[in-house]
């Protein structure tokens, strides 16, 4: 029964997602994340796991006004990646809190991630898909209506299209999102455009190292200036003594790091 209402849910939503309302999108998201914890390694050390949800909600507060039940998850890979599913589920690597040296450069990749739900991203997302086959494997990635193995590897195709390759607009509005929520939380914006700075440098000194990210986060110069420059706009009086790194922080990186090694990607 339930599986049907979804299914339909989703099919007459589909037609109108400029429609989704806030409880649709959560029910939508809800039934990914499932899908999703099912299929990743998490990190379940719950020391960790709360650090990253004080966090995450700190920003995420100050930067919805929907009151979401935000749920941040740290993914056991040491590849790099984060994304952000509709709903407030938010997901970051191992690999990528391992590669930042300050609180600000974390707070970062979760305000950009906050960014893509704040702004609906996906939900504009599945409106494009309108009309494609993609409109339909969004069914199966959004619902657990096809539960089987072939569908398990259109989830991940669908998964991708929807949640990862975002436009060039979304990335850039989502950095830009992130810049004001982190200023409103406290904490120094300077840490976007730093970890983007940190992943470039790694990409230009290991060429094909950090693949999966650079093929969903567009991420050049340009991006990295471009959030530089939002920065330098802020009056003063805003950006003076916001926070940039934290002895808890450096205890959570040092907890992290004395974790068995990640499993081997599957
Ligand atoms: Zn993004």
């Amino acid at each position: 029964m339930r599986r049907i209402s979804l299914l339909v849910l989703v099919l007459t939503f589909g037609l109108t997602a400029c429609a989704v309302s806030t409880q649709q999108e959560v029910e939508m998201g809800a039934g990914y994340a499932q899908q999703i914890e099912r299929q990743l390694p998490l990190v379940e050390d719950a020391e960790l796991t709360r650090y990253i949800n004080v966090l995450g909600d700190s920003i995420a507060r100050i930067a919805d006004a929907r009151n979401l039940d935000w749920s941040f998850r740290i993914v056991d890979s040491p590849d790099v990646n984060a994304f952000a599913i509709p709903g407030g589920f938010i997901y970051i690597n191992r690999g990528l809190i391992e590669r930042a040296t300050s609180l600000s450069q974390v707070a970062g990749v979760i305000g950009h991630e906050i960014g893509h739900v704040t702004m609906r991203h996906s939900i504009k997302q599945m409106q494009k898909a309108q009309g494609t086959n993609l409109g339909v494997t969004l069914v199966c990635v959004l619902t657990s209506v096809c539960n089987n193995e072939a569908s398990q590897a259109m989830i991940n195709i669908g998964a991708s299209a929807a949640f990862a390759s975002f436009s060039r607009q979304d990335e850039d509005e989502a950095d830009a999102e992130g810049v004001t929520y982190m200023v409103d939380a406290g904490i120094d914006p300077s840490g976007i455009p730093e970890m983007f700075q940190i992943l470039l440098d790694e990409r230009t000194r290991k060429p094909g190292a950090l693949d999966t990210w650079f093929r969903s986060h567009p991420l050049e110069e340009s991006r990295i200036e471009a959030s530089k420059a939002r920065i330098a706009q802020l009056p003063p009086e805003r950006v003076r003594g916001l926070t940039r790194d934290s002895q808890n922080f450096q205890a959570f990186k040092a907890r992290l790091a004395a974790l068995p090694p990640s499993p081997p990607s599957r």
